[in-house]
């Protein structure tokens, strides 16, 4: 492990700065009690880089992204620049930097803490449980296809193509199966094999890519069972990797079953260990600035970053386990409370991931 690691911090808007700073306050306590170093470069992305630079992705923010080791991204936009052209929209600085860091792989996890179930909108037996991990594509087959518009017998025509290329499967299906492998071990690779030849060119892949890994059970799903056995019976899944339309909806779909915006974190991993961690969530703009917005998000995306890019799994077990010692000792943050009256803010729920985490640093020594 190395003892020190550069870590981009892109805050974004909105919260992001709220949720963002809180978050350098737990890599600051895991460094504390690991040893390791962490040196932060701030950069500026979204709206408010529009509003400084200019450009919602300036030229610097990729400069030390680029140099770091990982990014902690917190959210961009809000309602100042809706109505911007599409160049000069928060959003655009989110699809440059993912581009621009070659981030092909977007892993979401979904994991139902035992004391938030009746936040779903599921059955709480369906819910209590899920514990899954979606692994979506993300640079390649149909959103990034050549598109067409032409008129063709006196009729409007659109055309959207569809390509996958052998190296591009196997790559994101090599990383799924090296997540399997230390998860439950069981990978579902999902697609439409039944009706699309890129389905069938990834089945073949994912089949040929099992081999080197003997010890991941390997099972296919067509897409639409899958966004039906989501909410049938979610608990079966343990990594379900996909293309990325697919991803893009099923990833959506397996998130909703923890009931929780505030609660779901992800991460873009490049080619090795580098990677770009956020919270699902957007900049919610309703509750900037007020010190109410719930941290955990951005915590969990934090825990991903450690094992992921920083090859400090203990650290992020540790401060997965805090977040739900957290949960467990009944704090919540107003979006997952189900008495508001009682709902703590953003500064006092990281204090007490913190202590947790202390704690979780302590007992395991
Ligand atoms: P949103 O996720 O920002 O908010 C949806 C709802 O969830 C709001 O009521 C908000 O208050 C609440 N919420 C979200 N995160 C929360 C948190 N951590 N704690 C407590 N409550 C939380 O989605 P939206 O309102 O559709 O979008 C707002 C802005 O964010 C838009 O400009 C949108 O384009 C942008 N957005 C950015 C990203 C991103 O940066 N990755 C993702 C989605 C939306």
């Amino acid at each position: 492990m190395k003892k020190s690691y550069n870590i981009a911090v892109l805050p974004g808007d909105g919260i992001g700065p709220e949720i963002v700073d809180a978050a350098v306050k737990v890599m600051t306590r895991v460094s504390e009690f690991t040893g390791v170093a962490f040196t932060y470069a701030y950069g500026r992305i979204g709206g408010c880089a529009i509003d400084e630079d200019g450009t919602p992705l300036p030229d610097e923010t990729l400069r030390i992204a680029k140099e770091a080791d990982a990014v902690l991204l917190g959210a961009v936009g809000g309602p100042k620049w809706d109505q911007n052209p599409g160049h000069l929209r928060p959003e655009a600085g989110l699809l440059g930097i993912r581009k621009e860091l070659g981030l092909f792989a977007n892993l979401r996890p979904a994991t139902m803490h035992p004391s938030l179930v009746e936040a779903s909108s599921l059955k709480p037996e369906v819910v209590a449980g899920v514990d899954l991990m979606v692994v979506r594509e993300l640079t390649g087959g149909i959103y990034f296809g050549e598109k067409k518009r032409y008129t063709a017998d006196g009729q409007e025509v659109a055309e959207d193509q569809l390509i996958y290329q052998e190296a591009e499967i196997e790559r994101i299906l090599r990383m799924a199966f090296e997540i399997a492998r230390k998860r439950r071990k069981q990978l579902c690779s999902v697609d439409k094999a039944n009706v699309l030849e890129s389905s069938r060119l990834w089945r073949s892949v994912a089949e040929r890519v099992a081999k080197d890994y003997p010890d991941v059970e390997l099972t296919h799903m067509l897409v639409d069972a899958c966004a039906m056995q989501l909410v049938r019976a979610p608990k079966q899944f343990d990594v379900i990797v996909t293309e990325n339309m697919f991803g893009d909806i099923l990833s959506d779909e397996a998130a909703m079953l923890t009931g929780s915006i505030g609660m779901l974190a992800s991460a873009s991993l490049a080619e090795g260990r580098f990677g770009l961690y956020e919270p699902v969530h957007g900049s919610a703009p309703d509750i900037a600035g007020q010190g109410v917005a719930n941290p955990l998000a951005t915590f969990l995306s934090v825990a991903l970053m450690l094992r992921h890019s920083l090859a400090m799994d203990d650290a992020a077990d540790a401060l997965e386990r805090a977040v739900w010692a957290v949960l467990e000792a009944g704090h919540r943050t107003a979006d997952i409370a189900v008495d508001k009256s009682r709902a703590i803010g953003t500064a006092e729920m990281t204090e007490h991931v913190l202590a947790a985490l202390s704690q979780q640093f302590t007992n395991a020594r």
